[in-house]
This record gives C-alpha cells, sequence and structure tokens, in this order.
C-alpha cells in the first residue's frame, strides 16, 4: 500500500519529472482523468491501482524508455499513432516534411505519395488525412513496422488510399510516382553510441543507423530517385542539421535540383525539397 495522494499532489510529483503536458498525458491515461478535473477536483484521491501504475511509468521513464514507447502511441501532426520497438518515434520536426510539402502541392489533384522507409506511416497518413484526392504507398524493409504503418492507417481513416509494401527501399516498386517523401537513417554510425538513451535504447537501428557517413539511405535513394519520381514531380527528404550541404551535392551529383530548404522550429535546415534538373525551370 502507497501513500494516498491527491490529483492535485500526484500532478505536482509528476511535473517534477516531465513536461506539464506530459503529466496531463500520464493523469488522463493511467486515473482517467482530464484537465477539467485537474481543476474542479485537485483533492480527489487517486486508486491505488492508477498510483502503481504510474509508479513504473516513471521507474521505466528514469530508465530512458519514452512515454510513447510506455504507452505505444504518440501524436504526430495533431493524429494519434501506435508506436511500437520497431518504428522510429515521430518527431516534431518531422512535421517540417508534412508541411513542406502541403506547402507546394495542389490539395485538388488526385496526386500519387510514396514514401521510403514509412515506419510507423506518419509521414504519409498525415499527408493523406490533408489531401483528400491523394493515395499512396508506404514502403519499409521491417514487416513489423509496416503491420504497425498499415494500423495507423486505420486509425486514422486512410486505409482505403494507402498501401504498404514490404521492400528493400525501391526494389520491389514498379511505378512512379508524383510526390516522393522520407526520412531516411541518417545518423552516422559512430555517433549512435553519444544519442540519448530514449533514442539509442527505444528506437529501432534500422531506422536511425546512415552508415559510416550517415549518407547511405540518401545515396540508395538518389540512385532510384529518377525511376520512382515522375518527370514533374518533387521529392522532399528529412535530413540531419548539419547535412545540407552534403546532401544537396548528392542531389546535384544525381541531376536533381533543389526546388527549397524548409528550417525546423531550430532553425536547422531540415527538409530539402528537389525536382529533376530538367523541371527546375518549371517551378
Ligand atoms: N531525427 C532523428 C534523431 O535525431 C533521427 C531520425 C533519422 O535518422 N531519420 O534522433
Amino acid at each position: 500500500m502507497t501513500e494516498p495522494q491527491t490529483v492535485k499532489d500526484l500532478y505536482k510529483t509528476l511535473k517534477q519529472h516531465m513536461s506539464d503536458n506530459d503529466a496531463r498525458y500520464v493523469l488522463r491515461k493511467r486515473a482517467g482523468l482530464d484537465y477539467s478535473d485537474l481543476i474542479s477536483k485537485p483533492d480527489t484521491y487517486i486508486s491505488e491501482e492508477a498510483i502503481q501504475a504510474i509508479k513504473q511509468d516513471l521507474e521505466l521513464l528514469q530508465d530512458g524508455k519514452p512515454l510513447s514507447k510506455i504507452y505505444g502511441e504518440r501524436e504526430f501532426w495533431g493524429l494519434s499513432f501506435t508506436v511500437t520497438e520497431h518504428t522510429l518515434d515521430p518527431r516534431p520536426d518531422t512535421e517540417t516534411l508534412v508541411e513542406a510539402v502541403l506547402k507546394s502541392v495542389d490539395r485538388d489533384q488526385p496526386l500519387s505519395i510514396l514514401d521510403l522507409g514509412t515506419g510507423s506511416g506518419c509521414i504519409l497518413i498525415s499527408l493523406l488525412s490533408e489531401l483528400p484526392h491523394a493515395q499512396g504507398v508506404g514502403v519499409d524493409i521491417s514487416e513489423s513496422a509496416l503491420a504497425t504503418a498499415q494500423e495507423n492507417a486505420k486509425r486514422n481513416h486512410v486505409a482505403e488510399r494507402c498501401s504498404f509494401l514490404l521492400s528493400d527501399w525501391d526494389e520491389k516498386l514498379t511505378e512512379s510516382f508524383d510526390i516522393v517523401v522520407s526520412n531516411p537513417p541518417y545518423i552516422a554510425s559512430a555517433v549512435i553510441p553519444t544519442l540519448q538513451d530514449s533514442v539509442k535504447k527505444h528506437d529501432p537501428i534500422l531506422a536511425l543507423d546512415g552508415g559510416e557517413d550517415g549518407l547511405q539511405a540518401y545515396k540508395k535513394i538518389f540512385s532510384c530517385l529518377s525511376r520512382v519520381l515522375k518527370p514533374h514531380g518533387k521529392a522532399y527528404f528529412e535530413i540531419g542539421y548539419d547535412q545540407s550541404e552534403t546532401v544537396t551535392r548528392l542531389s546535384r551529383e544525381s541531376r536533381f535540383s533543389i526546388v527549397e530548404s524548409h528550417a525546423d522550429f531550430a532553425g536547422h535546415t531540415r527538409v530539402l525539397e528537389v525536382c529533376p534538373d530538367e523541371c527546375s525551370g518549371d517551378k
């Protein structure tokens, strides 16, 4: 038996360990309390069962496990996604990519979208939720990630407009697309041991490790891009905060021009928007 705790006290304790937002999230998940309950019944006692569950969450959190992986879900682009140990946690930085696509496409067009290395499916599914006439394919080399992406497509009501394909990048793809998006693994192998525990212990290495120079996945993608992207299409890639120059160089070597670079909240170039050289005058 633990000490009885009131809503107010538990909320205060949680805020010592996490952001205000996360503290409210934990109270909602484990004690069924929403924000109005925190205001209207601060002196109510929390059930013993909820306190025990929260205690366990705090232990896992202290061991580096992110809340998303404890509860198996994460919010991205205002939608809720199932996440597992086989999917990279959707990050706010990646919303820059979704925003960049939406900024430059015609929402009334029946666009086709390819997501290379779809993971949880968060990029493709967010785009489909905003583009009612679009349809898409998410490719991944992880069967387990694809099952999660499929579940997320259903969860967010876009399953009829997308399919998921087990493939090593473009290997099994036979069509070409109006839009290609990707948040590939881009961390240099030697940097991985220096990442925070929440990333290096709980995100799949397959989704992080970009090889010795961090560029292996981009090299693969650029080598197949002219095949999977339609001649007037555009591709959008998430890049590491210091990779703008190197990925721009790779892009030029593969005869793709940079249409625009997009910065994340911290001001780093986070997304490169590219098109085939021949089309760079169109934009
Ligand atoms: N942005 C992620 C991180 O810094 C890495 C994701 C990736 O390699 N695509 O942890």
